[in-house]
């Protein structure tokens, strides 16, 4: 019987600890959702304590011998784990569907990126060489390897449930460490159907956890003197407060939050790419997405003209339930749809024209479902809420500009610094922008620049508190700590005693 299964029966997501599912005592629950019915399907257990401990022990226990694994058979599990999860993506689309409400293709697509930081960890040996300095001094060498750091911890956000814990966990495992996972109370079933794809990989039980749970299970983390390392993705306020109480109790932090991100258009750009840029980017996943484009900086002279082409492409989209090809689902929860309502409302009392206006609209799907259109305002003042916070919906704000360094200083100006992307055609314009902007990623004439397996993710300011970007050669140096060894064996010249400093 899979979790999946037994989840339906249930009606409760259990932990998953030393490679089981692990029923909660503490008796307490939270709702999980079909967004697009509007339904509670099942109920996932809040972790309390004693499962905290449970999940952290089960790690610790199993540390030892998954650190001292040959590279050949940790090597030969992840490949498994690659091959398993290509295979059977589409089941795992549906369970993100089914809970988060993105449409089935944009949740294939979130696997697709997950996958290439598992094609990336498959590559840990090389990843993983230290160095060697032979005669550093006569008969002494000196050489670094780098080891894993013991029991980690990966807190993840609800809008990727599995893309962003891969940014993490196979990097994590592949450099020998073992994890216990805190994914999103709202759609915790990916990261089960996860697990158990672990486990058929072959795995050690142990070596990947899943706690569920509330600020419980956080706070149990981040105290735990056995939990070495905190990776952490959600909202800013949240990854302040990781940050500071991860840092506070000795452990290392990686702290990703909120993004406000900007696209920038200057006139001589392809005004029809950067509409279908501005639509892909601003609507996919219904805005659900720390690299979504929020705002359009348009220099006044082509602003009328984008907004009629963003006009003409939202008018063909269809919004509806995500299991019935349609191109956009519907928010996570009621409440945060009415909250990024709320925004839209803000920014007309504060001025903006609703040009298109998502509230109230009609869709394919049950009308119980969590829905908001997408909705285009222009002329958002930048005093307004709507402007300088974020909205996390399918809102996208026009903001007009003079010039191309007015569009740069309101964007170095933002206190977020996630990413952003410019549209010209004019290289010089692009390759200052490139320079001069405060941001983290940067698309030029791409509307949704997250970094491939191989570089980096994470921005600036407050969209990432701490120095460690997600996976790339940042992801194994995170989950890594250098040990440098110098050696020297003996032969009849070591001189003797010498209380000197040692010299070379
Ligand atoms: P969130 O901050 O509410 O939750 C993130 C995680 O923190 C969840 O596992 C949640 O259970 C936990 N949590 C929530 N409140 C907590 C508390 N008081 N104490 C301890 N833990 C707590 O974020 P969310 O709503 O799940 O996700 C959306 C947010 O994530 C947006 O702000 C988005 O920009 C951000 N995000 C950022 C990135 C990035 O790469 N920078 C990527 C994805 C999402």
């Amino acid at each position: 019987m899979t979790i999946t299964e037994q989840s339906t029966e249930t009606a409760t997501v259990h932990h998953w600890i030393g490679g089981a599912a692990h029923e909660s005592g503490s008796g307490r629950t939270a709702p999980v959702y079909d967004p697009a019915r509007g339904v509670v399907t099942k109920h996932v257990a809040l972790a309390d304590d004693a499962d905290v401990r449970a999940a952290i022990d089960a790690a610790q226990a199993a540390f030892p011998a998954w650190r001292d694994l040959s590279i050949a058979r940790k090597q030969a599990i992840m490949f498994r784990f690659r091959e398993l999860l290509n295979e059977r993506r589409d089941e795992l689309a549906e369970i993100i569907t089914s809970e988060h409400g993105k449409v089935l293709s944009d949740a294939g697509g979130e696997i697709a990126r997950g996958l290439e930081v598992v094609e990336l960890a498959t590559a840990f040996p090389n990843l993983l060489k230290g160095a060697y300095s032979e005669n550093v001094s006569t008969g002494v060498d000196v050489f670094s390897v780098k080891q894993p750091l013991g029991v980690v911890g990966i807190i993840s956000p609800f809008n990727f449930p599995a893309m962003v814990p891969l940014w993490f966990f196979p990097v994590a495992i592949a450099a020998g460490n073992t994890v216990v996972l805190k994914p999103s109370e709202k759609d915790p079933s990916a990261a089960m159907w996860m697990a158990e794809l672990l486990k058929e990989a072959g795995l050690p039980d142990g070596v990947f956890n899943v706690l569920h749970g509330d600020k419980v299970a956080v706070d149990g983390l981040l105290t735990a003197p056995e939990v070495q390392a905190l990776s952490f993705v959600g909202s800013t306020p949240i990854a302040q407060y990781i940050y500071e109480t991860a840092a506070k109790h000795g452990k290392r932090v990686q702290a990703l939050g909120g993004a406000k991100n900007h696209m920038l258009v200057l006139p001589d750009a392809d005004l029809d790419l950067v509409a279908d840029a501005a639509v892909n980017a601003g609507f996919g996943s219904a805005g659900e997405r720390c690299m979504a484009v929020s705002v359009v900086l348009a220099i006044d002279s082509i602003a009328d003209a984008l907004i009629e082409k963003v006009q003409e492409r939202v008018a063909t989209l269809r919004i509806g339930d995500g299991r019935r090809g349609t191109d956009m689902g519907p928010l996570i929860t009621g409440q945060h749809r009415d909250k990024v309502a709320g925004y839209i409302d803000i920014a007309e009392a504060d001025g903006a024209k609703v040009v298109i206006d998502g509230r109230g609209i009609e869709v394919d799907g049950d009308a119980d479902g969590f829905w908001l259109g997408p909705t285009l305002l222009d002329n958002v003042p930048t005093s307004s809420k709507a402007y300088q916070e974020e909205i996390f919906g399918p809102v996208l704000s026009v903001v007009r500009i003079k010039s191309f360094e007015e569009g740069v200083e309101l964007i170095n100006t933002g206190v977020f610094g996630n990413g952003t992307a410019i549209f010209t055609n004019d290289g010089g314009a692009a390759r200052k922008f490139q320079n001069e902007i405060q941001v983290g990623m940067v698309g030029i004439n791409v509307p949704i620049p997250v970094p491939v397996a191989y570089h980096s993710f994470g921005g600036w300011k407050q969209s990432l508190f701490g120095s460690s970007k997600a996976y790339g050669a940042a992801g194994f140096d995170f989950f890594t700590r250098e040990k440098a060894i110098t050696q020297r064996w003996l032969d009849p010249s070591h001189g003797g005693l010498n209380l000197g400093f040692p010299e070379n």
